[in-house]
C-alpha cells in the first residue's frame, strides 16, 4: 500500500475489535483522586524486576559525550539499576533522557526552528535545553481544575487526550514517561496527529516491558476523575502532584504495532539503543518515534 494512503477504514475497524476491549476505558481525566489514594496507599515502584532488588550493589562509569548537555563527561552509578541512577556528571540526566536527546538531535536536527511542544516537563536539563533551544517551545501540563489552553506561568494547560492546539499547528509533540498514565492512549495519539503539520513527529518514551507481548491496561478513570486499579496499585512520581500519577498502562512488545492502528498516516520506530558513550544504557530506553506524511 503506497505510504500516504491512510490505511482503509474497514481493515483498521477489524484489527481494532480484538484490541478494545481490552484498552478501552471510560473517559476521564488522568490526575489521582485524593480520596483514592487515601483508602488505597501509594506504591511507588522503579520497574526494576524482583530479580535485580537482591544481592549487591555494583558501581558503574562510562565516559563519553552526554546528548543533553553535550560535554565531554562522566556517567556514573552507585547502583545497578542504571535506568534511574546512571547520572551525567555534568547535568545529572538519565539514560532515558540522554536517549531522547540523541534521537532528536538525530532525526529532527532541525528542531530549533520547529514548534515544539512538550508534554509534562519534568524541571530536567533535557526541558531546559528543548526550552532555551527552540524560540517556539511550548510546555503544558494537566491542571484539571484550569481553563484547556490557558497559560499559569508560561506553562499551558494542556490534556494529551484533548489537546486545544489548532489542527496541523505543532512539528513536534515530545514526553517522557507520561503514556503509561493516560486514560485513552489512543485518543492521545489521535490529538497528537491532528495537531502535526504534515512532516511532523511525536518523538516520546514510556516503558515497554519486554517480557510483555500484549499491552494490558492496569488503571482507569470514571467519569468523576476517580482511579481505579485493576489490580496492585502503582503510582510513579509526578512533578506537579505529591501524590503521584497512577500508571495505567503496561506497555508490552506490540506497543509500536498499536500506535499504528491509533493513527492514520504514521510510521512508527522504536529506537533501543546502546550506547555506553552516551550514557544510554540500561532498561527501558527505548525512544519512539512516529513521524506524520508529508503529504
Ligand atoms: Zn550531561
Amino acid at each position: 500500500m503506497p505510504r500516504d494512503e491512510p490505511r482503509p477504514a474497514e481493515a483498521r475497524r477489524a484489527l481494532r475489535i480484538d484490541l478494545e476491549p481490552q484498552l478501552r476505558g471510560p473517559p476521564g481525566p488522568r490526575r489521582p483522586h485524593a480520596s483514592h489514594v487515601a483508602r488505597h496507599g501509594r506504591r511507588r515502584r522503579d520497574h526494576r524486576p524482583a530479580d535485580r532488588r537482591a544481592g549487591p550493589c555494583m558501581s558503574h562509569s562510562f565516559e563519553g559525550r552526554c546528548p543533553v548537555c553535550e560535554a565531554e563527561t562522566r556517567f556514573e552509578s552507585p547502583d545497578d539499576w542504571l535506568r534511574d541512577h546512571l547520572r551525567c556528571v555534568s547535568c545529572g540526566s538519565i539514560p532515558r533522557e540522554r536517549a531522547f536527546a540523541w534521537c532528536l538531535d538525530r532525526y529532527r536536527p532541525g528542531w530549533r526552528d520547529e514548534v515544539v511542544h512538550e508534554c509534562s516537563p519534568g524541571g530536567t536539563r533535557l526541558s531546559e535545553r528543548l526550552r532555551t533551544g527552540c524560540p517556539d517551545y511550548v510546555a503544558s501540563q494537566y491542571w484539571p481544575d484550569r481553563a484547556p489552553g490557558s497559560v499559569h506561568e508560561g506553562v499551558r494547560c494542556e490534556n494529551l487526550e484533548k489537546l486545544t492546539f489548532e489542527d496541523r499547528s505543532v512539528d513536534l509533540h515530545c514526553h517522557l514517561d507520561v503514556l503509561e498514565h493516560v486514560n485513552s492512549p489512543e485518543a492521545c495519539f489521535a490529538e497528537m496527529e491532528r495537531t502535526l503539520r504534515p512532516g511532523g513527529a511525536m518523538l516520546f518514551t514510556t516503558p515497554v516491558y519486554a517480557e510483555i507481548a500484549e499491552t494490558a491496561r492496569t488503571a482507569y478513570y470514571d467519569d468523576k476523575g476517580v482511579c481505579h486499579f485493576l489490580g496492585a496499585a502503582e503510582y510513579h512520581g509526578n512533578p506537579i502532584d505529591d501524590a503521584g500519577s497512577p500508571v495505567t498502562f503496561h506497555y508490552g512488545r506490540n506497543l509500536a504495532f498499536l500506535v499504528t492502528l491509533w493513527t492514520r498516516s504514521c510510521r512508527v520506530q522504536q529506537i533501543a539503543l546502546c550506547a555506553p558513550d552516551l550514557g544510554v544504557v540500561g532498561d527501558f530506553c527505548d525512544v519512539f518515534l512516529v513521524e506524520k506524511d508529508a503529504a
